[in-house]
């Protein structure tokens, strides 16, 4: 009995603890506004900006594919207590139309005013592709939206939010121009980006970099044996010296890729989720210096 209460009590700890962790800075006395997000980027990215005075939380927890997230019905009823919910759109949350139709707070979406890169392959072709995100400029324009939404919810901070945006902005112009110039050391003939996912195309813009990838969106997570095939022709045809998959999905398909072709695997990189905060890409701003590193580390033959 001693043994089974000692184990309920690990458990009711490790909950709280868990609750510390989550960022939210929620207590029992936190009156503060509660703003709801679709996944954990946008929760940091809201909560730079928030500067302190809302309560940012994200539906889906760290490590959690966002694309096919079926969402629970403890999420509707946090969602029908948040007064703000946020999405990033662009078809980013295939779930949330049906979700956000069951709840009564407002909801802006944040890539509202990005111009959209189309997906080039596969049943997506034309779509807008989802991980606008990735490009830390377009982020100023999800930091934009979120002053002016958080200006309308707690209208007496607003002169705290538009000076936290703007600093956040400034750290994003940096992290984008930092990304720039590590990966302007590629060669013209490494200066292909190989993964799973096609989430890399409004990084491999900035960058100056040709994308390719297995699949366009984490829905069928299953690459076909054509897909893996066009992407082995496209390693070997270019000499492509790593290829890469991120924190999300199996890199079961891009395994393949490597023993067919003699390429290394380059390494993990985050886009879809931030890892847990003593993980390696505890905030956005790591998230992106993670991915420029490890890119330029593995395509210039420095990987560790
Ligand atoms: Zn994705």
């Amino acid at each position: 009995m001693s043994k089974l209460l000692s184990v309920i009590g690990v458990a009711a700890a490790a909950a709280l603890l868990a609750t510390g962790c989550s960022g939210t800075g929620a207590t029992a006395s936190d009156d503060r506004p509660v703003v709801l997000t679709t996944f954990t980027v946008l929760a940091d990215i809201a909560a730079n900006v928030a500067d302190g005075h809302l309560r940012v939380e994200s539906i889906t927890k760290p490590g959690a594919e966002v694309h096919g997230y079926e969402p629970t019905p403890d999420d509707v009823r946090k969602a029908a207590r948040a007064d703000l919910v946020i999405d990033n759109g662009l078809n980013l949350e295939a779930w949330f139309a049906r979700f956000v139709a069951e709840v009564d707070a407002p909801h802006v979406v944040v890539s509202d005013g990005v111009e959209p890169v189309p997906i080039a392959e596969d049943a997506y072709a034309g779509k807008p592709n989802p991980h606008a995100w990735m490009s830390p400029l377009n982020v100023r324009t999800y930091v934009d939206n979120l002053v002016r939404a958080f200006a309308d919810l707690a209208p007496a901070h607003a002169g705290d939010f538009r000076a936290a945006g703007d600093r956040y902005g400034d750290e994003l112009q940096r992290v984008h121009d930092d990304l720039v110039a590590a990966l302007a050391v590629l060669p013209a003939g490494k200066r292909a980006l190989v993964t799973c996912e096609g989430a890399f195309s409004y990084l491999a813009r900035d960058a100056g970099l040709t994308e390719r990838y297995l699949w366009a969106v984490n829905a069928e997570q299953q690459a076909t044996p054509q897909q893996v095939a066009g992407v082995v022709d496209f390693v070997r045809a270019n000499a492509v010296p790593a290829v890469f998959c991120e924190s999300t999905v199996s890199d079961a398909a891009m395994r393949q890729v490597v023993a067919a072709t003699g390429a290394a695997f380059g390494g993990v990189l985050h886009v879809d989720s931030l890892s847990t905060p003593d993980g390696p890409v505890p905030t956005y701003l790591d998230l992106v210096r993670h991915d420029a590193r490890t890119i330029t580390a593995a395509l210039t033959g420095r990987a560790g």
